[in-house]
């Protein structure tokens, strides 16, 4: 059953993985009225983005939040992308000469603490499935829980990811393309110490600890 439209924030945000939770936090200290909305349910607790490089850390640094996300990860200044081809991260000219590796969870859980502070609220379980427009508005239908409803912004802003359900909606196509290669991350238990471990293909590939 859809129930009333509500007009509830000026700037609507989809999604509350790093850009949503990084854009509310800007918008909510330039004193913008927004909130966002999150189809999961819980907190993700999924690694997915895990190496976070020095210019996403000066960036954090300007809001005071990297020395947080720098505890909840490990410290790499040297990578190897390729065979042969070692960079030495420590000769960056950057506050931050690393690469970190840290779970995209745990970015999250700093972005989202901080703009919690800043009074930005978060809606989980509310996924936007339908999305009109009119040249002064935006009406979103949500499905959540309770079925599904409609509300009205001035802005919808497509914080949604990769996949983005509103890119879908606008008929905004994927412009460019896809890397050729694939990549499979897990989120497993090891049984033993992490180990570092080289494809076939030479890449290698540091795990958390090794
Ligand atoms: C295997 C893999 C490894 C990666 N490794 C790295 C890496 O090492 N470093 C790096 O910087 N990047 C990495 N990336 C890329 C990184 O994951 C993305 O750039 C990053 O997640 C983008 O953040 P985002 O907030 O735009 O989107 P997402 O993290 O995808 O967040 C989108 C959010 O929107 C929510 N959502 C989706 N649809 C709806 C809807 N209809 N209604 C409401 N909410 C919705 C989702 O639940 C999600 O929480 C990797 C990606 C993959 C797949």
């Amino acid at each position: 059953m859809t129930q009333h439209s509500a007009y509830t924030s000026d700037v609507i945000i989809v999604g509350a993985g790093p850009t949503g939770l990084a854009l509310a936090g800007e918008l909510a200290l330039a004193g913008v009225d927004c909130r966002i909305l999150e189809r999961r349910e819980e907190v993700s607790n999924l690694t997915r983005a895990f190496a976070v490089h020095a210019r996403t850390l000066e960036l954090l640094d300007a809001r005071g939040l990297a020395e947080d996300v720098i505890r909840r990860g490990v410290r790499l200044e040297q990578v190897q992308g390729l065979p042969g081809a070692t960079l030495d991260l420590s000769q960056l000219d950057s506050k931050y000469p690393m690469l970190l590796i840290a779970p995209q969870s745990a970015t999250e859980a700093v972005l989202e603490a901080s703009d919690e502070k800043r009074g930005v609220v978060i809606e989980r379980g509310a996924e936007v499935i339908g999305l009109e427009q009119s040249p002064s508005t935006v009406q979103l239908t949500i499905a959540d829980r309770d079925g599904q409803r409609t509300e009205t912004a001035r802005y919808v802003v497509a914080c949604d990811g990769a996949h983005s359900r509103v890119r879908e909606l606008l008929g905004v196509g994927f412009t460019g393309k896809q890397y050729e290669t694939h990549i499979i991350l897990a989120d497993v238990q090891l049984s033993g110490p992490a180990a570092r471990w080289r494809a076939p293909d030479g890449a290698h590939h540091p795990a958390r600890g090794a």
